[in-house]
């Protein structure tokens, strides 16, 4: 029951179930669409628009009257004629066809002498007409109906149904002139309206939900003030916040909520790109980190301490990482190299800057096996040096720890290698100067905040404390919007040159059957001194999640040994392992006395043996995309010629796990692989961003409205120019607005 008293004091902060109507199942059952709160309702956006005609069934249809209906045409004719002598060639005739409504009724259409709609009607096409009723031959008929498509839009999004509104103009096509019967529709017309399809349950009908919005509009559209700076709107001819939630919810026209949905996303858009430019602006005004100049003999002494000339692209890199390093603040810079490419040793380089200035510098790796990889080759690299390497890993445990934790804490270790272990609160530095984190990809962007604070000191770096300089290492190479939007606070670095010597991966996809070939060929590959991997999706028998069974590591080793490679030594490895164990398994592969390494995705990233040259992929269409990339990684990393082959078995059930066979079998190009899995998954899943605790973007697709994005990247950073962390009037409802929504996120809370 309404209760006047109650209309009047609906705000956004109004819980629904407190509306006048809205009984506690109702309530329970808008819940259940995420909608609680009247704020909520407002930001549930049309998923498309229709635009109604007045359409009734046809069975309603009354003879006489005007009236519209939608439905399938079944059938279309031309028949020419109409007493001129040309035939069929001109444009006397008859335009026949039958509309099918979803009831089955029929309603019978004739347009005269509109030859021009044999290319417009089709059968199999969804139509509204209207027009007046009449009945011809008992049958229901229309002559000279208006009509539009019905449904060009369905299961579009929003932005793509604008196409049918351009065909609404094929109602004012030239109509015939009332010659014989038909007499036309007049200039009568039903009303014709806009109507919003919001996401909707089988409870709560998208009907339901736009009674709602109507309700709680006209109240709440007065209390949305507008954050954007008017001259800002105007130059952009963008409608108000207000305006445009009108718009949105309940557009006059298509103009009208394109420019309300466009206006949206912008603002979405521009607030992160602020987030971004003002956590950026603080963390390079504001906070310090020691400068690491970095002089010819120390650059001279450091390079002398890796194997192999450098690369144009690494000497590059490094130079831009020394430049950053030499000033007072930190740096905060991403390195993208394809899988090879050669980041470890500029890890190297960044944490060796901070050692020959007497400080220390930590390395994280996302698993264990990569940081102990890390851990062997950086000590070999460092053999006969008077650096102090520590290995920090969750496997590292006992007297052994407290040992190497207090060497941290006293300076007695220059370079600690270690996984996230490393961020607990036992672990303190006694000078850290350089974070470098390694496959960052691997962990998440909630993960990389929680470093980011961990390195700035917690929940509040004071301005003026001293902080770390960050290095993050991705072999991902990150799509241009992505690296404008997640990773906009970074300067990035690319090594876009691989080590000499390389020659491309040859990708093979193949059927299970075909599995018993792809064995016996690793084996004349084993047979000249050549090494493999084979990759399957589980540990043990019954970790499978689906119906079907799957490879395990353990099983499948064995089965291996047994079959394939009678005389070579196969071994399992995977994180359930023991690290003793695991460790004396890499480093009988790394010295060859393992010939197949048979393992689960642990060995995803990082993992470096160049004489292992063929990899085989077990289930391939259960990995992701930049997954089986990583993995492919892994082969092809020998200088000396050789072809490395990656082979694919898989059995692609889904569109999604074609596309993604289709894409790894066509390029061996990381960039060309990320751009490809941001299209097939959508940026929710790209990197985890759902976790990323970011505000999700409803209206803006990434990588869809990159031109806005770009827009509202220039705009944020006009402002933040101006006025860094937003202090000024004009800009504290955006600020206010900008820590309501993001504040927590890029932990702007501390901006003061
Ligand atoms: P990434 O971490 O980028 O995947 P790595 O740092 O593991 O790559 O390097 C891949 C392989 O290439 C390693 O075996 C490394 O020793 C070798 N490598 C790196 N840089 C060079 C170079 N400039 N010349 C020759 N080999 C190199
Ligand atoms: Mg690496």
């Amino acid at each position: 029951m309404p209760e006047p008293a109650a209309q009047s004091a609906i705000r956004l902060t109004t819980p629904l179930s407190e509306l006048p109507g809205v009984r506690p199942l109702h309530a329970r059952r808008l819940a259940k669409l995420d909608l609680h709160y009247v704020a909520d309702l407002l930001r549930h956006y049309p998923r498309r628009y229709e635009w109604r005609h007045g359409e009734t069934p046809i069975a309603q249809l009354a003879v006489g009257g005007i009236g519209a209906a939608r439905g399938e045409l079944t059938s279309v004719q031309w028949v020419p004629g109409g007493g001129g002598r040309y035939g069929g060639r001109g444009r006397k005739g008859r335009f026949n066809a039958m509309l099918e409504d979803d009831a089955g009724d029929r309603l019978h259409l004739v347009w005269f002498n509109a030859s021009w709609l044999r290319d417009k009607l089709h059968a199999g096409m969804r139509l509204c007409v209207q027009g007046e009723v009449k009945t011809y031959l008992n049958n229901k008929q229309m002559a000279n109906p208006r009509w539009w498509p019905a449904d060009v839009d369905r299961g579009q999004g929003a932005v793509d149904s604008g196409q049918g509104a351009g065909d609404r103009g094929q109602n004012n096509e030239p109509r015939a002139s009332a010659s014989g019967s038909g007499g036309g529709s007049g200039d009568e017309v039903l009303a014709s309206e806009l109507r919003p399809i919001y996401p909707a349950t089988d409870q709560v009908s998208s009907e339901t939900i736009q009674a709602m919005v109507a309700q709680v509009l006209p109240h709440v559209l007065p209390e949305l003030a507008e954050p954007l700076p008017a001259a800002l709107l105007r130059h952009h001819s963008m409608p108000t916040v207000a305006d445009a939630f009108r718009m949105i919810h309940q557009p006059a026209d298509d103009d009208a909520w394109k420019a309300a949905h466009r206006r949206l996303a912008f603002n979405e858009l521009i607030l992160l790109q602020l987030g971004i430019a003002v956590k950026r602006a603080y963390v390079r005004d504001r906070l310090e980190a020691p400068p690491l100049a970095i002089s010819d003999a120390m650059h001279q002494h450091i390079c002398e301490r890796f194997p192999f000339t450098l690369t144009g692209a690494q000497q590059r890199v490094i130079a831009e990482i020394a430049h950053d390093l030499a000033r007072p603040s930190p740096m905060n810079r991403l390195l993208q190299g394809d899988v090879g490419a050669g980041k470890t040793v500029i890890a190297l380089y960044a944490a060796l800057a901070a050692v020959a200035h007497r400080k220390q510098a930590a390395m994280m790796a996302p698993t264990e096996l990569l940081a102990e990889q890390h851990f062997l080759s950086l000590s070999r690299m460092l053999e006969g040096s008077n650096v102090k390497i520590g290995l920090l890993t969750g496997g590292v445990a006992g007297n052994e720890r407290s040992v190497l934790l207090s060497r941290i804490a006293s300076g007695g270790v220059d370079l600690v290698v270690g996984t996230h272990a490393l961020l607990t609160d036992q672990v303190n530095f006694n000078d850290l100067a350089v974070v470098v984190i390694d496959e960052q990809h691997r962990f998440g962007v909630s993960q990389r905040a929680a470093f980011r604070k961990a390195e700035h000191g917690g929940d509040n770096p004071i301005a003026g404390a001293e902080v770390p300089h960050h290095l993050v290492m991705t072999a991902t190479p990150i799509p241009r919007t992505l690296s404008l939007t997640l990773f906009g606070d970074l300067d990035v670095s690319r090594l876009d040159e691989l080590p000499p010597g390389r020659t491309p991966v040859v990708n093979k996809l193949v059927s299970p059957e075909q599995s018993d070939e792809v064995y016996r060929y690793v084996r004349t590959r084993l047979e000249r001194g050549e090494q493999a991997y084979v990759v399957v999706p589980a540990i043990e028998q019954g970790d499978e999640d689906s119906g079907k069974p799957l490879k395990n590591v353990h099983e499948h080793a064995r089965e291996l040994q047994e079959k394939y490679f009678d005389g070579f030594k196969v071994a399992a490895v995977h994180g359930r392992l023991k690290r003793d164990t695991r460790e004396n398994i890499m480093h009988r592969f790394r010295a060859g006395q393992v010939h197949v390494l048979v393992a689960t995705t642990v060995i995803e990233v990082g993992v470096d043996v160049p004489n292992a040259s063929v990899m085989v992929i077990e289930h391939a269409e259960r990995f992701g995309l930049a997954q089986l990339h990583q993995l492919r990684g892994r082969v092809g990393r020998s200088s000396d010629g050789r072809r490395s082959l990656c082979t694919f078995i898989a059995e692609p059930t889904t569109e999604t796990a074609t596309q993604r066979m289709a894409a790894i079998t066509s390029t061996n190009d990381g960039f060309l692989i990320a751009e490809k899995d941001l299209e097939i998954r959508g940026m929710g899943e790209f990197f985890g961003t759902r976790q990323s605790g970011l505000p999700p973007l409803r209206l803006a697709r990434i990588p869809d409205d990159l031109e806005l994005l770009q827009l509202a990247r220039r705009d944020a950073l006009a402002i933040v120019e101006k006025d860094p962390v937003l202090r000024r009037p004009e800009h504290a409802l955006l600020r206010k607005v900008l820590m309501q929504q993001y504040g927590e996120a890029l932990g702007l809370v501390d901006v003061g």
